[in-house]
């Protein structure tokens, strides 16, 4: 595993300065022992003009299994899967062990840390990385889709299985090589630390939670809004659910501190556009929203509540229809009304625009006379994050006396939590879910409401509806039967 940093000086800022930002010297050669092998740093040429450090990875195959394995345990499953734990690329392919040992070997580079030379760091110069063998899921179009947007010209070269057998066609593997007239070798370092594990996709280690600040932190002023945020966040923290969920969340929020309204809305359109590419599907809140448009649609509904709305996306998604006349959210939480509210742009709306809508901060738990004659309600996502003694409250706050004709509410499936591939057996989706539950259990709290305020439910699956474990998240439309004063009478 190889990747060299080259930068060229001029007389006043010498291309060696790169010895200091690095803090290794460049008449040395330097190895440092790590738990899986040993890294060396050299350089190849180092002058006025030009200078490149190279770090080389000696990984030690047979450790990197040890480690990776709990003491004392069998080893299961088929004999190949474990000689493949000695026999892979891993000693020469460039990946999330090239990233730990940037992180390791150079620290203080990367958080642009020179105790010799202070202002180094800030110095933005001339850079070139070159890795000969990078492994790169998604290919060449993925390496420019990541790198593009921070500004590095790119190269990637796909590196043929066999050049004596050119019929076989190319490895999954990638020459790259990254060039920029202006970067400062901190930023350049954090790029390659999150990006190198995200085209490798496949981390040696367990990734644990802690991973989210490390992203966090090596991904500030470029992750948030960056076009391929999801794909970077999913796969840095290896598809885990509530991880990606946690990092996806924070990065929203650092997101709306730093952009302008104008920027929200460029990286808005890119995130829906993103969406729309055919060779990933399309994100579970974006069919849920799509479902529950589709169903007030269906009911014939103008005013609509959005109870729990959160950050306001479903709120932006009925804006654009016109169908929808009056739109109101609500939430108990006055940071999700801002953000909402933000996404919304409320202050720079028309008139016409903002007589459509509002946003207003109040309890499910409590009676609410402010929710009386809307046509449709919606709990999106809403109930399960109710202590189950609250649920009761919700219900009469909301089919007792705001009574709409017709009430929307979606819950995860509990059932389907065996199909996310990271989620930890007997894990809730989120750690704010207070209960999730079956279809059966659903089906029973949904019939047994609408029976008690006159209401008919009906059961509408969203997402892949799964033979054996039913859809992702399940969704009941609650018509009234029974208008108010005929039950009265
Ligand atoms: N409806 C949105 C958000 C779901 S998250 C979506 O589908 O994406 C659940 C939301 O319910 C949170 O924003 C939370 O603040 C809100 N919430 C939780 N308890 C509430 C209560 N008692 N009254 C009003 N909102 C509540």
């Amino acid at each position: 595993m190889f990747l060299t940093i080259t930068t060229t000086g001029t007389p006043e800022r010498p291309a060696t300065e790169l010895g200091f930002l690095l803090h290794k010297h460049p008449e040395k050669a330097q190895a440092f022992s790590t738990s899986y092998g040993t890294a060396h740093v050299l350089y190849p040429e180092a002058d006025a003009e030009r200078c490149t450090a190279a770090l080389l990875l000696e990984v030690d195959a047979v450790a990197l299994v040890r480690r990776g394995k709990g003491k004392g345990k069998g080893r299961g499953g088929a004999p190949d899967a474990a000689l493949a734990q000695y026999v892979n690329d891993r000693p020469y392919a460039a990946s999330s062990l090239l990233a730990v040992a940037l992180s390791g070997v150079f620290s203080s580079a990367m958080k642009g840390v020179c105790n010799a030379r202070p202002e180094l760091p800030g110095v933005p110069r001339p850079l070139r990385i070159e890795v000969p063998a990078l492994p790169a899921r998604g290919g060449e179009g993925l390496v420019r889709r990541l790198f593009e947007p921070l500004g590095w010209t790119v190269t990637a070269e796909p590196v043929p299985l066999d050049t004596e057998f050119p019929q076989w066609g190319d490895s999954r593997y990638v020459r790259l090589e990254l060039e920029s007239a202006d970067r400062t070798l901190a930023e350049a370092l954090r790029h390659l630390y999150v990006l190198l594990p995200v085209l490798d996709d496949a981390k040696h280690y367990w990734v644990s939670s802690d991973e989210v600040d490390k992203l966090l932190r090596a991904g500030e002023g470029w992750l948030p809004g960056h076009p391929e945020q999801k794909l970077i966040t999913s796969r840095y923290l290896s598809r885990r659910w509530s991880l990606t969920r946690q990092a996806t969340e924070r990065l929203e929020l650092v997101r709306l501190a730093e952009a302008d309204d104008s920027e929200v809305e460029e990286i808005d359109n890119a995130v829906e556009a993103e969406t729309e590419t055919e060779e990933r599907p399309t994100p579970l809140a974006v069919q849920r929203r799509e479902a529950i448009t589709a169903a007030l649609k269906a009911s014939g509904a103008a005013r609509v509540l959005d109870l729990g709305c959160g950050q306001g996306q479903l709120v932006q998604a009925l804006l654009k229809d016109p169908a929808f006349t009056e739109i109101v959210g609500l939430d108990v939480s006055m940071r999700a009304l801002t953000i909402a509210s933000r996404r919304l742009k409320l202050d720079r709306m028309g008139e016409r625009q903002a007589a459509r809508v509002k946003l207003l901060q109040g309890s499910l738990a409590y009676t609410d006379n402010r929710l009386k004659g809307y046509d449709a309600a919606v709990l999106s996502e809403v109930i399960e994050h109710l202590d189950l003694p609250r649920l009761p409250a919700l219900e009469y706050a909301v089919f007792g006396a705001a009574r709409p004709r017709t009430v929307l509410v979606t819950t995860p499936n509990v059932e389907y939590n065996v199909r996310w591939e990271s989620l930890p057996a007997g894990h809730v989706r989120h750690g704010d879910h207070r209960f999730e539950w079956t279809r059966a259990q659903f089906r029973a709290w949904a019939e047994a409401v609408a029976e008690r305020h006159g209401y008919r439910a009906e059961f509408i699956p969203v997402g892949p509806d799964d033979p054996e474990v039913g859809p992702p998240t399940q969704m009941a439309v609650f018509t009234l039967t029974t208008p108010k004063e005929a039950k009265a009478a």
